[in-house]
């Protein structure tokens, strides 16, 4: 499969497509064995400054173009992604490492989220209070106004989709800029919104130095919303930026995900589930299941499987139908690992599976597991976003939920137990955005997906990341 040149990273701005020959611009490359791919152009203050004159016209259009017309275009482009399947799990795999699989996975995913924000954007509906004498209180939910979006590299279809969908269902702008290192994902998924009708300035695309652009879009005075997937420190200044004009926000950040595994849950079960789920996209999942504490009676047989199945993954360019695992998607991450194990190693840890880069070109590292993590250990406290798996064993259920509540990382959880009074515990008290009890499936687009505590603020899917794009006014007639 080849990128056509339709898809060569560019910017989108007022239904204008400028190329990188066009501008300042940077490097794209491939994962899987360092080499350029392509380059992606820099926005300039000037094309920032056409992009908002045109959310602003756009988002004026279609605030007032009727919601089963706003659903049409998003029926429309998921057919085109679905249509388009193979090209774009081919762009993605290329830029971002996943296997092709993986990929194909992630595109359905988009076009699931866009069909049900398609049936979303006829369901805004306000409140009628009747009052004394005949008259009324009216409640109405309108959209909130052009949106400034910024999304991480992890999933470069879904992420951009996931921005995109909920702003133009409820009737907004939307200025996005995605990951300078996955840019041609999201100029093929904006190419499908284009041919499926949407208007030229209801979506504008731009690249640039992320700092410059999030600051220019954060503080001009038509930008009503930040919408932002990436890590918890970025989320933090941005959520400082926004406060400026205090508008509305949602922030997806990173987590550090518990795993809670009972002595009397289905092992080999477990074990497939958790090694599949671990190593997806090389660990460089937000919700990935990264610190695993397994009951003290099963935690020794547990930790010998985990680490035999783990070596068995064959690790791989995304491209090889028979690779399980990709390469880390640029050269931070892998470094960023190798520090997390030699740290946890020197402070006592026992090395079980991996713990090294793999010779030759690219960003590969081995799929790790380490037991016996000592909890003042670098991994322990810090988001890993990577193929490492961190054991420690467990005596009580509180003992596990103090330990799955001790960071400040609030994203997902997965308990594994048949115990219904244990499974009902684990979902009261554990302190994140989702819980899973015996899978692992976090996403669906009907149910709200993110974090609390400083995983995030607010929610995307379900009716809440829709409500996340409107405000509330209260009309009072007499
Ligand atoms: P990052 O936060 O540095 O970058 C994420 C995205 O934000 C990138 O596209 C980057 O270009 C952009 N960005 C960086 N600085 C910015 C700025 N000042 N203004 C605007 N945009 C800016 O993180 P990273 O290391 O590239 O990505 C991994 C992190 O993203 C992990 O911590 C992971 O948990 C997080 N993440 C979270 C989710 C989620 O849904 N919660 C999903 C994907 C990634």
């Amino acid at each position: 499969m080849t990128i056509t040149a339709d898809n060569s990273p560019s910017i989108y701005v007022s239904g204008r497509w400028i190329t990188a020959e066009q501008r300042e611009s940077e490097a794209v490359i491939d994962p899987a064995s360092g080499g350029e791919i392509s380059k992606v152009p820099h926005a300039t203050a000037s094309d920032l400054d056409h992009a908002l004159e045109s959310a602003d016209i756009g988002f004026k259009e279609w605030r007032s173009t009727p919601g089963d017309q706003r659903g049409a275009v998003l029926h429309r482009a998921a057919a085109l992604i679905r249509e388009r399947a193979d090209s774009l799990a081919a762009i993605a795999t290329r830029e971002q490492g996943k296997p092709l699989a993986e990929a194909k996975g992630e595109i359905i995913g988009a076009a699931m989220i866009l069909e049900f924000h398609a049936g979303e954007a006829m369901r805004i509906y306000g409140r009628v209070l009747p009052r004394p004498a005949g008259s009324r209180s009216l409640v109405l939910k309108q959209p909130v106004g052009p949106v400034a979006a910024f999304c991480a590299w992890n999933f470069p279809i879904i992420n951009v989709v996931r921005k995109i969908s909920p702003a133009i269902a409820a009737g907004c702008s939307i200025i996005l800029k995605p990951s300078e290192e996955t840019p041609a994902s999201a100029v093929a998924v904006m190419h499908c919104f284009v041919d499926a009708g949407l208007p030229p300035n209801v979506a504008q695309l731009v690249f640039g130095v992320p700092d410059d652009i999030s600051r220019h879009l954060l503080s001009a005075p038509q930008t009503r919303k930040l919408s932002f997937t990436g890590s918890v420190p970025v989320g933090k200044h941005l959520f400082s930026l926004a406060a400026k004009t205090v508008m509305k926000m949602t922030l997806e950040l990173g987590g550090h995900a518990p795993v809670i595994i009972f002595d009397d849950c289905d092992l080999d079960a477990t074990i497939d589930t958790l090694v599949g789920h671990k190593f997806r996209n090389a660990g460089q999942v937000c919700i990935s299941p990264t610190r695993f504490y397994v009951q003290e009676g099963i935690y020794d047989e547990f930790a010998k499987r985990f680490a035999a199945q783990t070596k068995a993954l064959k690790v791989g360019p995304g491209v090889d139908p028979e690779t399980k695992m990709g390469p880390m998607a640029n050269s931070r991450r892998p470094d960023a690992i190798e520090a997390m194990v030699e740290n946890a190693t020197d402070k006592g840890a026992r090395l079980l599976a991996g713990g090294r880069r793999l010779a030759g070109d690219g960003f590969f590292f081995q799929p790790t597991v380490i037991a016996d993590a000592p909890l003042d250990s670098l991994a322990m406290n810090e988001e890993p976003f990577g193929p490492l798996a961190l054991l420690r064993p467990f005596g009580k259920i509180e003992e596990a939920i103090e330990h799955a509540n001790r960071l400040p990382y609030g994203l997902a959880a997965y308990c594994f137990t048949q115990d219904a009074r244990r499974q009902a515990v684990l979902g009261e008290q554990i302190e994140t955005g989702m819980v899973c009890i015996n899978n692992v499936r976090t996403s669906w687009p009907d149910a709200p997906f993110g974090g609390i505590k400083e995983s995030g603020f607010g929610s995307e899917d379900g009716p809440e990341g829709i409500d996340a794009h409107l405000i509330t006014k209260a009309v009072h007639s007499n």
